[in-house]
């Protein structure tokens, strides 16, 4: 193996291990040693820069650490300074080159760290699948769900059920049936939703389902689209404020169909959620074992899962807009129509113990 000879060194501000984000907010400075001076030729083509480094104030490693979320990852699966040959390799913004110096943004090494190579970025791999290009952008900003819409008339279960997994937080077949269910009404109804009440979703359950019928249907309870039916059924109803709509409901047989789609999956989930054995290997498996049946289900036909019906519904009227008070006890202010009145001063439900529907795992309750 050879030994590695420094091309260069950073200049920057930072002589001691701080945040990264800290380190990287501020632009630095890169010296290149004379002798390699020759090969910074035409970089000014290269916007983007990878640079190699030696984490030379770093000591030891280990296999496993928290990362900066608080994670636990291994040393391989993150970007810890702490590594058993102690090289860094950081994508900077190539801001300026003044003869052997080059001004970079976004590099998270420390002042005098040894720079060990440089290397143009290559983003071949994910120019196909950027999202930020300045057009895309400006299609959000006019129509923020543009995305979600031509997913939808694509019949792209996959790539909305990639994106519920933001709101979600986990991929599993309850997300999955929201999604299918939900894409398959929208395109019944050939209907999109703005956000402003004219599309109304109603839910018969507060599980997975029903974030895949919020993420695809737009319909949420932020935008009052969405009604809540206590019913515990993962049955969903998409409806126009004329109250027709259709009933989506999961077969029986469908829980059968996932069983028999799935069968080591169900082995797992009876270690991990039943019996909470958490043992890093078993939840590794676990998690990849639920990715595939969270996606295998997309692949299940939707009538082995779903019977949809037609159906008339009672809309409820657009919701008021209430005039805000603010309570006497507590100094907060509070929709009115969430307030008792009392000689001539508006309490908060809070400040008068008064109990009021909560919705929680449970379903709603007092
Ligand atoms: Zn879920
Ligand atoms: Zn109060």
């Amino acid at each position: 193996m050879n030994n590695f000879n420094p091309i260069g060194k950073v200049i920057n501000g930072f002589d001691n291990a701080t945040s990264f984000h800290e380190i990287k907010s501020k632009p630095s400075v890169i010296e290149i040693y004379d002798e390699y001076a020759g090969g910074l030729f035409k970089i000014e083509h290269c916007g983007y820069l990878d640079i190699v480094f030696y984490f030379h104030k770093s000591e030891g490693y280990s296999f496993q650490g928290p990362t900066h979320s608080g994670e636990v990852r291994g040393v391989f699966a993150s970007r810890s300074p702490h590594r058993p040959n102690g090289i860094g390799v950081t994508t900077v913004k190539l801001l300026e080159r003044k003869a052997n110096t080059l001004i970079v943004e976004g590099l998270d090494a420390l002042n005098e760290t040894p720079v060990l190579d440089i290397k143009c970025t290559d983003t071949s791999l994910f120019a196909m699948e950027s999202e930020t290009s300045a057009v895309h952008t400006a299609m959000l900003l006019s129509v923020p769900r543009i995305d979600i819409r031509n997913n939808i008339v694509a019949g792209n279960t996959k790539a909305l059920m990639i994106k519920a997994g933001q709101l979600h937080g986990h991929f599993c077949p309850g997300l999955a049936m929201g999604v299918m269910a939900a894409t398959y009404a929208m395109q019944e109804m050939k209907t999109d939703s703005d956000g402003m009440e004219d599309l109304l979703a109603i839910t018969e359950t507060n599980n997975c389902f029903s974030d895949g019928v919020q993420f695809v249907t737009g319909c949420s309870f932020g935008n009052n689209a969405l009604i809540f039916k206590d019913l515990g059924k993962t049955a969903f109803t998409l409806t126009r404020r004329d109250g027709k709509g259709i009933r989506i409901c999961s077969r029986h047989e469908s829980q059968e169909a996932l069983r028999k789609a799935f069968p080591d999956f169900y082995t797992l989930y009876r270690q991990v959620v039943d019996e909470k054995n958490h043992d890093p290997e078993l939840m590794i498996a676990y998690k990849k074992a639920s990715l595939e049946r969270a996606f295998g289900t997309l692949s299940i036909p939707f009538n082995e899962l779903f019977a949809v019906s037609e159906v008339n519904v009672t809309i409820p009227a657009y919701a008021p807009v209430h005039e805000s008070v603010i309570c006497a006890g507590c100094g907060e202010s509070v929709m009115q129509s969430r307030t008792v009145f009392i000689q001539n001063q508006y309490y908060c439900y809070s400040c008068k113990n008064i109990t009021t529907g909560t919705l929680t795992g449970q379903g709603i309750h007092t």
